[in-house]
């Protein structure tokens, strides 16, 4: 009899446990991004936590980024599932018609209005179903979207270094649970701001990616401690990668057409937004069209590829000039004032080009309960992401561009019931 109950009992604990629904921790999701970490990179600059995370977790062949391949438009793909002519920030510079108003990265009261932020990021999903939710630093984050802020955020500020972010993050994870955040975000620029100063080759990003591993390792120690290293998820990402561009490839875009014909033209170097003035758009499509040199192209809005999936928005200009990666449009005057600059490197860096490009593509790692360690898989565009972080989370997905199924693909077997490793 005292055997029988105890195989029963025995059995009852197995099957329990088996059955077992994910933890809190289980069901949380740090996501980390490394602003203009190459594809490339990867193999090419010693970074042992990164390389620690990727051998002991999920890869992927590349992490394709949506055109255009900026910080802004690609960390809210990121965060929503949406190509960029659907979540509305179609470039880090944009107009918009309706509200007569220029969005920058740099003016903060416009990344701080919710009016420029369209569709659902995973933050604020979280949060309307009572998930708990601590970004420090995303694009979007400072904004209310739907209302909805973060439980925790930060306004942006570039100067504040990388250990103090890791550091803050981890005291969150130190919150009593009714308040802990389970999904939180951790973001770095410096890798992006050496890639864009000295180019992808340089001992400076070597040393930027050395100091990012370093908060890495910082952020593996405290997860350890607490036990939360194999309990929670990280996905560890980028928002595009970096192409060397050397100093002579230069376009005097305002060379060769009549920027008088235009009421608005929003400048960057890897793609130029033109609104022509009314009865104007033909003009200085021909204009462009008869003049501009190989290394670029000018499109109107009906002209662009199809796999850019970048024409649905009123925000997209009429009129597009891109240029071959390595290339940059300028303006004269920028042009030389430039040249003029002490210090510069004749090698630097940039980014924004077809999201086809092999320089373009970023990274993927995924390391936690839920990921295989040593699991490699093909390439994937990044607006897959949204659907991988609400099914961690244990929530309902809005509308999105991402395919579920793929989730499936890269979830280990059996995730819902997963036991944390040790
Ligand atoms: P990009 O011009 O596309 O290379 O943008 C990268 C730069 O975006 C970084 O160096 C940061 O200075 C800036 N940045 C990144 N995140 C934010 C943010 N949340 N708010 C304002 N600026 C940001
Ligand atoms: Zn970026
Ligand atoms: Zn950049």
């Amino acid at each position: 009899m005292v055997r029988y109950v105890a195989w029963v009992l025995c059995f009852f604990l197995v099957s329990l446990n088996s059955a077992a629904s994910p933890t809190q921790q289980e069901q949380s999701v740090l996501l980390i991004s490394v602003d203009g970490f190459a594809q490339n990179y990867l193999h090419r600059y010693k970074a042992p936590t990164l390389h620690q995370l990727a051998k002991r977790g999920v890869t992927a062949a590349a992490m394709q980024p949506a055109f255009p391949t900026k910080t802004f438009p690609n960390h809210y793909s990121i965060a929503t599932g949406l190509y960029p002519a659907h979540h509305g920030i179609v470039e880090n510079n944009i107009y918009d018609a309706e509200f007569d108003a220029v969005f920058r990265m740099s003016k903060a009261e416009e990344v701080r209005n919710g009016r420029w932020w369209l569709g659902e990021p995973v933050w604020v999903t979280a949060e309307k179903q009572g998930v708990k939710t601590g970004t420090y630093f995303f694009p979007g984050s400072e904004a209310a979207i739907k209302g909805i802020r973060p439980a925790l955020w930060k306004a942006y500020d570039g100067s504040i270094s990388n250990t103090d972010r890791v550091q803050s993050v981890l005291a969150w994870l130190d919150l009593p649970q009714a308040t802990r955040p389970r999904f939180l975000t951790l973001y770095f620029s410096s890798v992006d701001d050496a890639g864009h100063a000295y180019g992808p080759d340089s001992e400076q990003v070597a040393a930027a990616i050395a100091d990012v591993d370093q908060a890495l390792a910082l952020l593996v120690a405290g997860l350890k401690q607490r036990d939360l290293l194999h309990r929670m998820n990280l996905i560890l990402v980028s928002d595009h990668g970096m192409v060397k561009v050397p100093q002579h490839q230069v376009i005097e875009l305002d060379q060769l057409f009549d920027e008088k014909r235009a009421a608005l033209v929003l400048w960057t170097p890897e793609i130029v937004s033109i609104f022509p003035k009314a009865g104007e758009l033909e003009s200085i499509y021909q204009q462009l069209k008869t003049s501009l040199p190989a290394a670029a192209r000018v499109y109107k809005k009906a002209e662009l590829p199809e796999r850019w999936h970048y024409q649905h928005s009123k925000r997209i200009a009429p009129l597009l000039v891109v240029p071959e990666p390595g290339w940059r449009l300028m303006q004269k005057h920028k042009h030389q004032q430039w040249l003029a600059q002490p210090g510069r490197s004749e090698v630097t860096g940039s980014h924004g080009y077809d999201n086809n490009s092999p320089e373009m593509q970023a990274i993927f790692i995924g390391h936690g309960p839920v990921f295989q360690p040593g699991r490699q898989i093909p390439a994937f565009a990044n607006i897959e992401l949204y659907n991988l972080m609400c099914r961690i989370l244990g929530i309902e997905a809005a509308a999105n561009d991402g395919d579920p199924a793929w989730v499936d693909t890269v979830l280990r077997p059996g995730t819902t019931a997963v036991q944390a490793a040790d």
